[in-house]
């Protein structure tokens, strides 16, 4: 990849599981891990706690995910609690593989080895998990189970939860969050948030981009949308707009390029508009977190917040 930057690694459990689950696609949770399979004719794979881990040490992560059994709001507590214990069951043998790697393959720095937490909506399951995985050496914790209510909404209590029952100096590791008002939500929570999602760069690619709203330098940022607007590239107004897709942003797609050219190459299908359309969105995402490192949030129950930076 030839990318000297951080690297961070997911155990694709996630991925797999909600395939099976809700796509309905082949495959199994078993005790000792999780088989998958595409389509009847694909290679059956198979995912273990141990392999996970020496995957994503071949690909020199610097943050490294055990494999977890993740699953939804909506499941029964009866699956909360198999699924937490066969989480906690994985972790222990993922830790194992950990330290193997580590022996015999990593010189230098050894990568962060982060347990996600499962327990669903049940505060005590969720502090059970926490506990064995701090007791069998889990460096960061990640959270577990879908992030959103069924109404989109974000799960933030079970997100306080777990910034409470966490070790104060763990990193946390927000698997799937999210929209930027998510990040501005759970940074008010916790600055320790470490978010991992597909919707700056899915939407990029679907002509969907994100512009702060004007009078950005007057305001705070909310947990709500009140900071930014959609972009909606494709939209016919934009085919004759000559200004950028963000007046502020100093990404390289709005220093050169208008949204109208943006418009064209999104219509004809150009492999650019893609790349450029991402290249903003994820400028995008780096602002606003270098906003909230500034101290520009509105601290909810503080009355008028003060403005700082
Ligand atoms: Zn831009």
């Amino acid at each position: 990849m030839a990318w000297d930057g951080v690297i961070v690694s997911d155990s694709g459990g996630f991925q797999v599981l909600s395939l099976i689950r809700k796509q309905g696609k082949t495959g199994a949770i078993r005790s000792n891990g999780v088989t998958f399979q595409e389509s009847p004719t694909a290679k059956k794979i198979v995912l273990t706690p141990e392999k996970v881990i020496e995957w994503q040490f071949g690909l020199r992560s610097d943050v490294v995910v055990a494999l977890d059994d993740c699953t939804g709001p909506e499941d029964s507590p009866a699956e909360q609690l198999a699924s937490t214990e066969r989480t906690i069951r994985w972790f222990r043998q993922a830790r194992k593989a950990y330290d193997l790697q580590c022996r015999q393959r990593r010189s230098g720095e050894p990568p962060l080895l982060v347990g996600v937490v499962q327990g669903g909506t049940d505060p005590e399951l969720r502090q059970r998990c926490v506990d064995a995985l701090v007791e069998s050496g889990a460096q960061g914790f990640g959270f577990g189970s879908w992030p959103l209510s069924a109404e989109g909404e974000l799960e933030r209590e079970m997100f306080a939860l777990l910034s409470r029952i966490t070790p104060p100096d763990a990193p946390l590791f927000a698997l799937g969050v999210g929209r930027p008002e998510h990040l501005v939500s759970l940074c008010e929570l916790d600055m320790r948030w470490v978010f991992d999602c597909t919707i700056p760069t899915r939407d990029a690619r679907h002509g969907r981009l994100y512009s702060f709203v004007p009078e950005i330098a007057d305001r705070l940022l909310t947990p709500d949308r009140s900071f930014y607007q959609n972009v909606y590239i494709l939209d016919e107004e934009n085919s004759r707009k000559d200004e950028p897709i963000c007046a502020t942003c100093d990404c390289p797609t709005c220093r050169r390029y208008s949204r109208s050219y943006l418009h064209h190459l999104f219509r004809v299908k150009d492999g650019l508009a893609d790349r450029l359309a991402t290249l903003h969105n994820l400028r995008f995402y780096t602002r606003l977190l270098e906003m909230i490192r500034a101290g520009r949030m509105a601290r909810p129950g503080l009355g008028e917040p003060a403005r700082v930076g």
